[in-house]
């Protein structure tokens, strides 16, 4: 079996973990938790970093601090995980959608201002799958139109846009790092940020709202999001990694690439570089042209007979059964996303996948192209 995910944990995470043991420090209060938060501020060209229990929490505190009410509006891409969409609409505000640019899988920026109106208080760029936004344009948009920026670079640790590393752009920017993303915690999340009132709004809502001069007084309603030492420990070794990561990543893409060439006139690979970022393959994704005449879910099927894992690609958000039901999207149409969605998945790409693993991935992949 092939997993579709391995994370790489070694001797610099046991040690940190056995020292949270020895010293007793296991919950929030612990010193690694600011530790974390400094490193992952410093290392994305940020001043304050917010640890939490996860991404998504992350999202809904950074999308609340930055303003965010009922009645607003919120652009987004359509081709997302929920999480986005979901900070905004928990907070009784619309997430507005815009399609993918087919090549990178982005959010297509040029479709952006058609979708601005005097609603519009912020748009979330979701770097997608290794490459990011094309950000000079979303930035331009901000400013032209006084709108918040939140960057979700969950799947972006050490990704760089135009040289400035993902997660130093806009108002806020939010981290995941589940057991897939680039570095792990198990689950864990952070904000960074270089405004001292949006970090103390998120420090705020991540714990209760508690009033900093009087506990268990609460002028506001905010969440347990709290991130613990032991959660920490793991990011602040995992992070001293980053750059074996990403080389990884990286070599884990080229091969892909390389033996799958061939396939070209069946599927679609992830561009390698764009004028502004090279790929960093936070998953190796896969788009079946027309020529072949399955979709994605009968060949994820078929490499699951073969002790294959694959993930689909993200479900666009005009499409799901929670909006739709609200009366949202129901005569929108995303031809790129949708296609995506259909056509898409992702083939094992894990830190701890090994060559031979590649080499077994592509040939069962291609015994099922040529049925
Ligand atoms: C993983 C991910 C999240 C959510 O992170 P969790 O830690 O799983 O809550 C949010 N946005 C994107 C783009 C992601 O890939």
């Amino acid at each position: 079996m092939i997993p579709v995910n391995t994370p790489l944990l070694g001797s610099k995470e046991r040690e940190y973990l056995i020292n949270c043991i020895e010293t007793g420090w296991i919950s929030s209060e612990g010193p690694y938790v600011t530790e974390f938060e400094t490193k992952m501020a410093a290392f994305s060209g940020r001043e304050r970093g917010i640890a939490v229990c996860n991404g998504t929490a992350a999202l809904e505190i950074a999308v609340r601090a930055i303003g965010i009410k009922e009645g607003d509006e919120v652009i987004i891409p359509t081709f997302t995980i929920i999480s986005p969409a979901q900070a905004v609409s928990k907070l009784g505000a619309k997430p507005i959608l815009v399609d993918s640019d087919p090549l990178t899988w982005n959010m297509d920026v040029s479709q952006i201002e058609a979708k601005i109106t005097s609603k519009t208080k912020a748009i979330i760029v979701v770097h997608i799958y290794g490459l990011p936004v094309d950000l000079d344009p979303v930035l331009a948009l901000c400013k032209k139109h006084d709108l918040k920026l939140i960057e979700d670079a969950a799947e972006m640790h050490g990704q760089t846009y135009k040289g400035k590393p993902c997660g130093s752009f806009g108002d806020a920017s939010i981290f995941s790092f589940y057991p897939n993303k680039h570095i792990t915690t198990g689950e864990g999340g952070m904000v960074v940020t270089n405004s001292d009132e949006i970090a103390e709004k998120c420090r705020s809502y991540r714990n209760l709202c508690f009033k900093p001069e009087q506990r268990f007084v609460h002028d506001e309603i905010g969440w347990n999001y709290r991130m613990t030492n032991l959660q920490a420990a793991l990011g602040v070794a995992q992070l001293e990694r980053i750059d074996e990561f990403v080389t990884k990543k990286r070599w884990i893409g080229k091969l892909y690439d390389e033996l799958l060439q061939e396939l070209h006139d069946k599927i679609e690979i992830p561009i390698a570089n764009t004028d502004y970022a090279e790929n960093i393959y936070w998953v190796y994704g896969i788009v079946l042209k027309d020529s072949v005449p399955m979709n994605a879910k009968e060949i994820m099927t078929k490499l699951a007979e073969r002790g294959i894992g694959s993930r689909p690609f993200f479900y666009p958000m005009h499409l799901q059964p929670v909006y739709n039901k609200q009366g949202w999207y129901e005569n929108e149409s995303y031809p790129v996303a949708e296609k995506m969605a259909e056509r898409g998945f992702y083939v094992p790409s894990g830190m701890a996948l090994t060559e031979d693993n590649i080499y077994e991935v592509v040939k069962n992949l291609k015994e099922i192209l040529a049925e």
